[in-house]
């Protein structure tokens, strides 16, 4: 697309005309850029997916709000660790997540940087929640002295995948066609593919088919049943603090070797707890019962969304 007069900030009637050669963003007063190709890369929330109207083929789960604060002088006793706060005692009012883990500083002479972040659904106040978890939180003593320096928000629907990223000549990439996110990474990544398959096209190439081809094996929440596998760990949340303690405590001297990732941690953290699943069943059969469920929570029941 070639426009030469700076970023345009897109409002909310953007209408593309059919085959996708002609976009229409409406501002004062039309403004139409007409190209060989489009990309879309909007983000999670993205209108111009909106405006193909491909979000009326994807399920929706429902909204979080994200806050996230940029600390310094916090009292962390893990000061390498990414922590993640795990239980409903954490969060007034019972929902969200909350995660915590350190940030690299510009000059690494200045002092430990730290980022706090509460998602939580959209009818609870993230701000709210992170406010009470710093100032009444059992974890408060940490953020006496803190001192924050950045707060940045986001508000992510949560969909289902598109499962073909491309509308006429509209190539969709990033977070856009995504279930939230596909991380910088893979924005980075679906970028470049994009473009690439519109070079393929132009050459009279299967440059489109391609690129579907490498979304659906490469996004993993393009396969079936990986949405409900990965939200089902938030599951965990849904336990009562008392649970969850004596839980932890059984793998308190275990080694669970990995590292974070959506895909795999629930059968990691779920492994690692189900690791002691006879002493459960023993010693806490109502407990067992419920772990064992999990596997039949919906996703907005364990995203807390509903
Ligand atoms: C709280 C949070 C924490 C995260 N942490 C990590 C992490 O630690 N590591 C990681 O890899 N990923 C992380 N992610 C995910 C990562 O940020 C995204 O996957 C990535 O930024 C997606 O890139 P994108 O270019 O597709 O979309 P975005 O980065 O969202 O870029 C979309 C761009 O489009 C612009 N835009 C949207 N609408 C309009 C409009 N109407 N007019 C003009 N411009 C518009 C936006 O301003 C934005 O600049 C995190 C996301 C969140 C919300």
């Amino acid at each position: 697309m070639r426009y030469t007069g700076g970023w345009i900030k897109l409002e909310k009637n953007i209408r593309i005309s059919p085959g996708g050669r002609c976009l229409t963003l409406e501002r004062q007063k039309d403004l139409q850029i007409t190209a060989r190709y489009a990309v879309a890369a909007d983000g999670v929330n993205s209108r111009i997916v909106e405006a193909l109207g491909l979000n009326k083929e994807r399920k929706l789960f429902g909204g979080f709000g994200v806050v996230s604060y940029l600390m310094e002088e916090v009292a962390c006793p893990y000061p390498k660790a990414w922590l993640n706060f795990v239980g409903r005692g954490h969060v007034k009012g019972g929902k969200g997540q909350l995660y915590f883990d350190p940030k690299p500083q510009k000059n690494p002479k200045d002092p430990p940087l730290f980022e706090l972040s509460c998602g939580c659904p959209i009818d609870t106040s993230p701000k709210e929640a992170i406010d009470w978890f710093m100032q009444g939180g059992r974890f408060s003593s940490w953020f006496k002295k803190a001192r924050v320096i950045e707060t940045r928000t986001a508000v992510l629907y949560f969909r289902t995948p598109i499962p073909e990223p491309i509308k006429g000549r509209v190539v969709i990439v990033g977070d856009a066609p995504s279930f939230i996110e596909v991380y910088v990474q893979g924005a980075l990544m679906y970028g470049y593919q994009g473009a690439k398959a519109i070079i393929r096209e132009m050459r009279g190439e299967n440059g489109f088919s391609e690129y579907i081809s490498l979304w659906k094996n490469t996004f993993e929440y393009n396969l079936p049943g990986e949405i409900e596998k990965a939200t089902q760990t938030f599951g965990l949340h849904v336990l009562e603090d008392e649970e969850l303690d004596y839980l932890f405590g059984l793998t308190e001297n275990d080694r669970i070797s990995g590292y974070l990732n959506e895909f795999t941690d629930p059968d990691r953290v779920m492994g690692g707890i189900l690791g002691h699943k006879e002493k459960i069943r023993k010693e806490r059969p109502a407990l067992a019962r419920k772990i064992e469920e999990f596997g039949k929570v919906s996703v907005k029941e364990a995203l807390q969304v509903q």
